[in-house]
């Protein structure tokens, strides 16, 4: 058995990681660690662009849309490199709606959106949860009734990421309110700018910003249909899969370790080492061999793919144990630290600058965003262990 990667994939990981370092600034950097903090700057759009420039985004679609039709390890290892240098990733445009457009996308949609993708110079929101619809995601309610050749969308969208600076929507809506609930769901692509189109802030717990969106009588042709009206639901479950996954790189896990590790080997408290303390040993090796799950996990969702096979539920678990290890993680550093650690970032005494103060309020996010984890125990439960439907 080897799970060592190839010296191909080694290669390129090198290469990839040498890249980002060149092209990566501070302003770039994502200082809570945290894939899902999507902002907008021109120099985070230049850094895509550097990405997209020297040939690193959709290096695993086919080379007919413009990809070099290299196994998604490679997509994998990039994410990783990203994750591991605290760079932006890439996943949102180039794996979930790319991937999904190559593959039930038609040809007038795939000609128009995968060489943009592919060159970095469009940005997506994606908009499937409402004020009623969340976990349930098959119960959303916005609107799209027959106008002419195309629908008319009327309706609120809930936690729409980016959408205050994104230049496409990428949106669920009900197409058949007669039909049962998961079969009368379609995926539509719209302009963020359409005048009937209205964002409004939201805040998270961490700063971070996710935005309502309502939308009023927005006109979109049939043409911005993605696949089959009606299959929409279907497409968007297989999304997930992938989102599940990429936004959760694994990297991001040990870059927060090391900080924590140095800052154990090199602090003393009340003169004593707290290298030496057993229950702090304790506490660091047990985060390393659950980081070493979290590594395999990941692994194990690339390997499915690769090889053709379902990724639901290794993706469910990945993301589950991720983000659960992440709070781990923070809680157990924030013990060990003590109240020092609710120092906010910038100041002056804040053990690692206040790293894990920010990460803390971050660390709820994962476990809710692309599904909640309770939702992802219930998968597991019934597509990996064929257990019923839960009352
Ligand atoms: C920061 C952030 C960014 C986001 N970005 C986007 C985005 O860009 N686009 C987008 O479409 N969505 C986005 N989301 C929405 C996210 O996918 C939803 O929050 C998530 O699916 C949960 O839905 P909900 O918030 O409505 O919670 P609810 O569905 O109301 O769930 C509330 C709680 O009840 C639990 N629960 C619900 N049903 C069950 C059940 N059957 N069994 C057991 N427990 C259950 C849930 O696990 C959860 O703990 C984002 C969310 C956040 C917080």
């Amino acid at each position: 058995m080897d799970f060592d990667w190839s010296p191909e994939e080694k290669a390129f990981r090198e290469e990839a990681a040498a890249y980002i370092q060149e092209h990566l600034t501070e302003g770039v950097v994502n200082e809570g660690c945290d894939a899902t903090r999507y902002v907008d700057t021109p120099e985070r759009r230049g850094f895509m662009r550097a990405l997209a420039d020297c040939g690193y985004l959709g290096v695993s679609w086919p080379e007919e849309y413009g990809g070099k039709g290299l196994p998604i390890t490679y997509d994998y290892l990039l994410a990783e490199e990203l994750a591991a240098a605290g760079a932006p990733q890439s996943g949102k445009g180039v794996g979930i709606i790319g991937q999904t457009l190559i593959r039930h996308g038609s040809d007038e949609l795939k000609a128009e959106f995968l060489p943009k993708i592919l060159r970095g110079e469009i940005e997506w929101a994606i908009g499937y949860s409402e004020p009623d619809a969340g976990s349930d995601l098959a119960s959303l309610k916005l609107r799209a009734t027959r106008d002419g050749e195309g629908w008319r969308l009327n309706g609120q969208k809930r936690f729409t990421t980016s959408a205050h600076f994104a230049d496409w929507y990428w949106l669920a809506a009900r197409t058949d309110p007669e039909a049962p609930k998961h079969r009368g769901i379609t995926l539509f692509i719209v302009p963020m700018n359409d005048p009937g189109i209205t964002v409004q802030e939201m805040r998270c717990i961490d700063g971070e910003r996710t935005n309502e969106v309502f939308l009023d009588d927005v006109w979109v042709s049939d043409r911005y249909a993605v696949g089959e009206v009606n299959k929409g639901f279907n497409y968007v479950s297989e999304a997930l899969d992938y989102e599940r996954h990429t936004l959760f790189p694994y990297s991001m896990l040990p870059r927060m370790f090391e900080m924590f590790l140095e800052f154990v080997k090199t602090t003393q408290r009340d003169g004593v080492p707290l290298r030496d303390d057993p229950a702090v040993r304790r506490t660091v090796a047990e985060l390393a061999r659950d980081m070493e799950v979290a590594r395999m996990n990941s692994i194990r969702v690339v390997d499915n793919m690769v090889h053709g096979l379902p990724a639901t539920v290794p993706a469910a678990m990945n993301k589950v144990w991720w983000s659960e290890l992440y709070q781990r993680l923070v809680n157990a550093v924030l013990e060990i630290v003590g109240p020092g650690a609710w120092l906010r970032r910038g100041s002056a005494h804040a053990p690692m600058e206040g790293f894990f103060q920010q990460l803390y309020r971050t660390m709820v996010i994962p476990a809710i965003g692309a599904g909640a984890n309770e939702i992802q125990r219930t998968i597991i439960a019934r597509r990996g262990l064929g257990l019923p439907n839960p009352i």
